[in-house]
């Protein structure tokens, strides 16, 4: 249940990408027929890219996945003097970017999500997006969906607004991707970052949009690949398997997998809630269908990460790359959560490979673990901040 950290390669993604380590092993730069071969394997994950993103075959540029992705756009386009609007719940490869890029004299503003009460749902205000806008504004980067919480972001109305002040939007879509409908021309952003691992593909790929006439100056320089927008020799089996899996999300957006996701969250959601003392993250804005993060009152988020690790139940307290330190979520703490509840909570996201199965066992653990850990220790609630 942390489909969010990565998630498996489907087996047809393993077969699409087998030939291309072994028997077509070409550089798709040479000009025999060996590297011809493999060229035409890169053409065609990048004709399936550019149905999935609903753009032109020259728009996509393929790399190493996210971080990658987000570090371009970033230092692709901000010079000192610039200003960057992003949000406070961005995944880290943008916040720690948009820190160096502030150390360079470049101005930026970190836009927090909504407060409808004490606490916010995640949503960001497309309205505080314009209100932080100044003549200087040369990016803005908002994220699809949330790594933690999955909240949907809206991304179209702030694409509106980027578009009616002359200002480059990226949109930082590693959680959205193969989750939500997807089309860079109705999102309105000049850049869009994915990664494959996410979306039962395989890790360090993944591609880009990069609309036609964007200034972006590569983040690595050498060969002329990727139309010279990202040196290096193309990772032919990885942007094969990227493919396949982008051509299964494809799918599983339209014969109901999606619904059926939800229906097991949904399920999973209200067993867990069921449990006294505990309460959803981001709860009343749209979210993806696959994930949900709750919070457990009178529990240390990471005792019952390992308690249910004990049982075979793989869940994360904030993103994966935060694990192993104790600091709580910038992303719960930006929802004006305080620390012990940020620390007392947990992100459950499920594969799309989910099962029922999963989730009766996710409800035969979940319930009994809390209990066992608030017997154990009752008190600290309140202690931990
Ligand atoms: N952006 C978001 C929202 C993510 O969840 C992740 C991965 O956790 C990344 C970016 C980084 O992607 P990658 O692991 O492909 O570098």
């Amino acid at each position: 249940m942390d489909a969010n950290a990565t998630t498996p390669l489907l087996p047809e993604v393993m077969e699409a990408m087998r030939p291309y380590w072994m028997e077509q092993f070409g550089n798709a730069s040479s000009i025999h027929q060996q590297g011809q071969t493999a060229r035409t394997a890169v053409d065609r994950a990048r004709e399936t890219l550019a149905e999935f993103f609903n753009c032109r075959e020259a728009e996509v540029v393929f790399n190493s996945g996210g971080t990658e992705g987000d570090n371009t756009a970033i230092f692709g386009l901000l010079r000192p003097g610039d200003h960057f609007i992003t949000t406070s719940v961005e995944h880290s490869a943008v916040l720690r970017a948009a820190e160096r890029v502030a150390e360079r004299g470049v101005e930026v503003t970190f836009v927090a999500p909504r407060r409808n009460g004490l606490v916010s749902d995640g949503l960001i205000d497309p309205e505080e997006i314009r209100r932080a806008m100044r003549p200087q504004t040369r990016l803005i980067s908002v994220m699809l969906a949330n790594n933690e919480t999955g909240v949907l972001q809206p991304v179209e109305e702030i694409g509106r607004i980027a578009a009616a002040a002359g200002i480059f939007f990226h949109i930082d879509a590693v959680q959205g991707a193969g989750k939500v409908p997807f089309d860079v021309r109705r999102f309105g952003c000049h850049l869009l970052s994915m990664s494959a691992h996410k979306i039962h593909g395989p890790k360090g790929v993944g591609a880009m949009y990069v609309r036609r006439g964007t200034p972006l100056e590569p983040l690595l320089v050498g060969g002329s690949h990727e139309r010279r927008q990202r040196a290096g020799t193309e990772n032919v089996a990885g942007i094969v398997g990227l493919g396949k899996a982008v051509e299964l999300a494809m799918t599983s957006l339209e014969d109901g997998t999606v619904e059926r996701i939800a229906a097991l969250r949904n399920r999973l959601e209200a067993g867990i809630l069921a449990v006294p003392g505990t309460g959803v993250n981001g709860a009343g804005a749209p979210r993806t269908a696959n994930t949900t993060n709750i919070r457990f009152e009178q529990v240390e988020g990471e005792a019952l990460v390992i308690a249910l690790d004990l049982k075979g139940v793989a869940v994360s307290g904030g993103s994966a790359c935060h694990s192993g330190s104790t600091e709580p979520s910038h992303v719960l703490m930006a929802m004006g959560l305080d620390k012990s509840a940020a620390r007392a909570s947990l992100r459950f996201s499920l594969l799309r490979t989910a099962t029922d199965a999963d989730v009766d066992h996710g409800l035969r653990v979940v319930p009994a673990a809390v209990e066992h850990l608030r017997a154990l220790s009752p008190v600290v609630a309140g202690t931990a901040g």
